[in-house]
């Protein structure tokens, strides 16, 4: 049975709002966007103290700046905060007790640990959990963990929004509002893993992060690196490098500068391997095609022995799922497997389409995805097709929407195009 939670604030020191959940109906709950526009996007906001330092923004070379330089206090200080935030989930220094009474109230002079507020969060029958979190007065963006055999991933976003304008994603129709900080983006993981009871080293509830909720990853490169560099670190998440995954729609200087700061495992969205149709489904495309976007790639691999690439494929009706698209996109990753010299170097998810009202695309039949699957199999390439999880509480890839103050236009253009269809309530 689904579980459905309203959570006006769920979290210690949060903020003034009361700590009570107010239980809503399924009927209520059903379209996100609806009850959010309802609401203030976050009850019980409290403004950030301009004054202060969040602490969730620093990762551990930054925090142990501010212990030396800011407070004065040996930097092995920072080690002590850290794991009183990311592994007990603490964030009022009062709690924090082998840290001195002096040093406690200089931390409370300077510093705070802002948590995102919960909005509300969900549980599908599948185990999928999905939590709204609000960023501000006016924005909240959607986080989601995935369990599955032994693993539980957590799907971060990186923006309120996207500016990028991928026709079949639904937060494209969104449009964007601004960046995360690094504290909204590592606070996602805290939210899930506090919420999980995740115990990094010892009660692994959380073991691995895709970078693929809401926004592009790359487009807010510095926030996006400090927060992988919390998830990795042995203070915060102390999850492996090939277990946090970053996902790009191909902003390809990018992808060169990721591969210059970090180690984490890369995904592409690629949906087409011909450009005029890659164009038409990821716009940027334009800017950067494929051949750009696959010399990246090939960089990135080669930087270290053994790297491999993961290629989201997003199949779609009628669109990119024919055999000719499969026989173009073996092409494609076998000349990557041949650039980088290792064989299945390029690895590919393929993953059914997540439909959403509006949308023109549609999901191809289970045996025309089978027949997709089977043509890169018979060729020797793995391509496994993920399964649809969370469907029962929108949570699918592509239709996380949040609320968003879109600065794009683009919000009011999907409502218009929606109204024309007589779909008027849906976005
Ligand atoms: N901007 C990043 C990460 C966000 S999207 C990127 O483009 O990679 C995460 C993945 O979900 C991407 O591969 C995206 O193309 C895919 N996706 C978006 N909308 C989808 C939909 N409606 N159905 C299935 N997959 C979708």
């Amino acid at each position: 049975m689904t579980e459905l939670r309203a959570t006006t604030n769920d979290l210690p020191h949060a903020g003034d709002a009361p700590a009570s959940a107010t239980p809503v109906s399924a009927q209520a709950l059903a379209n996100d966007v609806a009850i959010a526009a309802t609401q203030p996007a976050t009850p019980g906001y409290v403004a950030v103290d301009p004054s202060k330092t969040n602490l969730f923004d620093l990762d551990r070379v930054s925090l142990e700046d501010f212990f030396e330089q800011t407070l004065g206090e040996k930097r092995f200080r920072a080690h002590q905060v850290m794991k009183w935030i990311h592994h007990r989930y603490v964030t009022d220094f009062n709690d924090m007790t082998d840290l001195g009474k002096a040093l406690r109230a200089k931390l409370e002079q300077h510093a705070q640990v802002r948590v995102p507020q919960v909005v509300f969060d969900k549980a599908s029958a599948d185990g999928t959990h999905k939590w709204l979190l609000g960023m501000d007065p006016k924005n909240a963006i959607e986080t989601v963990f995935i369990p599955d055999k032994g693993r539980g991933t957590l799907c971060v976003s990186s923006q309120v929004g996207c500016a990028l304008n991928c026709q079949f994603c639904s937060t494209a129709t969104q449009g964007f509002n601004r960046n995360l900080s690094t504290a909204e983006i590592i606070g996602q993981v805290w939210v899930a893993a506090r919420h999980l009871g995740n115990v990094p080293h010892q009660q692994r509830k959380l073991t691995n992060v895709v970078m693929m909720g809401m926004g592009e990853p790359l487009a807010n490169f510095d926030n996006v690196v400090r927060a992988m560099s919390i998830m990795r670190d042995d203070l915060g998440y102390g999850l492996a490098n090939k277990r946090v995954t970053l996902s790009t729609a191909g902003m390809v200087p990018m992808i060169d500068k990721l591969g210059e700061v970090s180690d984490v495992s890369l995904a592409v969205s690629l949906h087409a391997a011909n450009d005029e149709l890659r164009s038409e489904l990821v716009p940027l495309n334009k800017k950067y095609p494929i051949a750009q976007l696959m010399e990246a790639c090939v960089r990135y691999a080669l930087r270290k022995r053994g790297t491999s690439v993961t290629f989201e494929y997003t199949l779609m009706k009628g669109v990119n799922d024919q055999p000719q698209h499969a026989r173009q996109l073996l092409r494609l990753l076998r000349q990557f497997d041949n650039a980088v010299q290792m064989k299945d170097a390029a690895k590919v998810n393929l993953i059914p389409f997540n439909p959403f009202p509006g949308t023109r695309y549609e999901r191809p039949d289970d045996a025309a995805i089978r027949s997709f699957q089977k043509l890169l199999n018979d060729a020797g390439m793995i391509a496994p097709v993920r399964r649809t999880r969370g469907d029962d509480i929108d949570a699918a890839c592509g239709q996380l929407k949040g609320q968003v103050m879109d600065r794009t236009r683009r919000q009011a253009e999907f409502r218009k195009k929606l109204e024309s269809q007589g779909l008027g309530d849906a976005a």
